[in-house]
């Protein structure tokens, strides 16, 4: 079948939405209200009964890949030692509140940025600290997110000695050319190298891999995917590009310096020959856009629990935690971050609060985290079944074939999961009645 032919088999949308509903991206500025309101539910007792993932995050990066839109700072190495101060101030305040003192974390996730910026003690002294200060299950895992280029052997050998799980590096093409255009610093076969020395270290390592790149062809991202199949990776995070504007790469896009990305049916393409290869190597597609072959990752509590489970995350620009019904954002300038945190104020730039009408449609967003919908609990939390809120929707959704629905689940067929974004944001955008007893 040509891939004409084979889009036109996939086609549900007239395209693929990028990003899902209730990110960051919808987060209000803070106000003191809201900053009241944050601090006094703190105070409360954490009763979601799930574990929940420590992420503190280092904003530095020594590098400015082209597409980038994170948060990171420019690595000053003057600023490392106030900071990391800084950080464990804001640890220790959250560490304080009865929230945290009533949550037990089962994940430590050092985040940014790129933390293999700092030296291997400087990372695993946060970690330690966290230890020391936070509850965490006797079951529970360490990962550090890295950049191949300011990782060496040294560094590696002491994340394993000291039980560091998994490292989630990102790597996103093996090509030189690709790497090149997005200005990631070293080649592909020096990631490789680094790969291959953590694994035999007993590293787990999970990469991401962007595809839908200018000038990325579906035979350079099957060259990608194979040489991630080839390494024996636990997990391979695979993620489409999105031009963020303002970025170097939209900036080169638009002064034809480099080429535009493919369209959508280019990229629903390339992620239909990720699926593919994956699944047919072993590989299941867990979480937003995970391929894994572990354990770990398919049990994730923080995954399985959305959306009660929690992400407490401290740093400067740290964007993705969410503790019961508030989700929050970080200032982002360092400077700006170590002055507040040194004041005793919680250093957050940015809140949103849900309603129980964000809630019941973050449970049904758990069809684009790939997890079922359970009818049964979501009817004891919110008093209906879902079809009952999203009668129209869920019947469309069937029709399309996007969806599977059964007495007891809701869940994505293979046809869903290519759709799953826009699948999310039909439920956002649908209006629903509220009965009473919602809690
Ligand atoms: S390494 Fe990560 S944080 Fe740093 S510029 Fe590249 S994408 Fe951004």
């Amino acid at each position: 079948m040509d891939a004409d032919s084979r889009i036109e088999m996939l086609r549900a949308y007239e395209f693929r939405k990028q990003w899902p509903p209730y990110t960051y991206r919808e987060h209000w500025e803070v106000t003191s209200e809201l900053l009241n309101s944050f601090t006094k539910f703190l105070e409360t007792e954490n009763v979601s009964g799930k574990f929940m993932e420590l992420q503190p995050w280092i904003t530095f990066c020594d590098s400015r890949c082209t597409f980038c839109y994170y948060p990171a700072s420019i690595f000053r190495r003057e600023l490392v030692d106030p900071y990391i101060e800084a950080l464990k101030k804001e640890l220790k305040m959250y560490s304080e509140t009865n929230y945290v003192k009533t949550s037990l974390f089962d994940e430590i996730v050092l985040g940014g940025g790129t933390p293999s910026v700092l030296s291997a003690e400087q990372c695993l002294d946060i970690i330690s600290f966290c230890k020391e200060h936070f509850n965490i299950a006797e079951d529970y895992m360490i990962k550090i997110t890295c950049s191949t280029h300011n990782l060496d052997e040294y560094k590696l050998r002491k994340f394993a000695e000291y039980g560091v799980l998994q490292l989630d590096m990102g790597v996103q093409s093996f090509n030189n050319k690709v790497r090149r255009m997005l200005a990631i610093q070293d080649s592909g076969e020096h990631a490789e190298e680094i790969i291959r020395t953590a694994k035999k270290l007993g590293l787990y390592v999970c990469i991401d891999l962007m595809y839908n790149l200018p000038g990325q062809t579906i035979e350079i991202w099957r060259e990608d995917l194979k040489k991630a199949i080839e390494l024996e990776l636990e997990g391979v995070d695979c993620y489409p590009l999105e031009v963020y504007p303002g970025t170097m790469l939209d900036l080169q896009i638009r002064n034809g310096e480099v080429p535009a990305p493919g369209d959508w049916k280019t990229e629903a393409l390339m992620y239909v020959e990720a699926v593919e290869l994956f699944t047919s190597n072993g590989y299941i597609p867990v979480g937003h856009d995970r391929f894994t072959r572990v354990r770990e990752h398919i049990e994730e509590s923080c995954l399985n629990g959305w959306p009660w489970a929690g992400i407490l995350t401290t740093g400067a620009g740290c964007f993705m935690g969410y503790l019961g019904r508030y989700a929050y954002q970080n200032i982002e300038n360092p400077y700006k971050y170590i002055e507040t945190v040194k004041q005793g104020v919680f250093p957050i730039a940015k809140i949103s609060v849900s309603t129980d009408e964000d809630l019941i449609k973050k449970v049904m967003e758990r069809l684009y985290l790939r997890l079922p919908v359970d009818k049964i609990e979501f009817k004891e939390k919110f008093g209906r079944f879902p079809e009952e809120f999203f009668p129209d929707v869920i019947e469309r959704l069937k029709n399309k074939g996007l969806i599977e629905v059964t007495d007891k689940e809701i869940k994505l067929t293979k046809l869903g999961d290519i759709w799953r974004i826009n699948i999310a944001w039909e439920f956002a955008n649908t209006q629903i009645n509220l009965p009473a007893t919602t809690k």
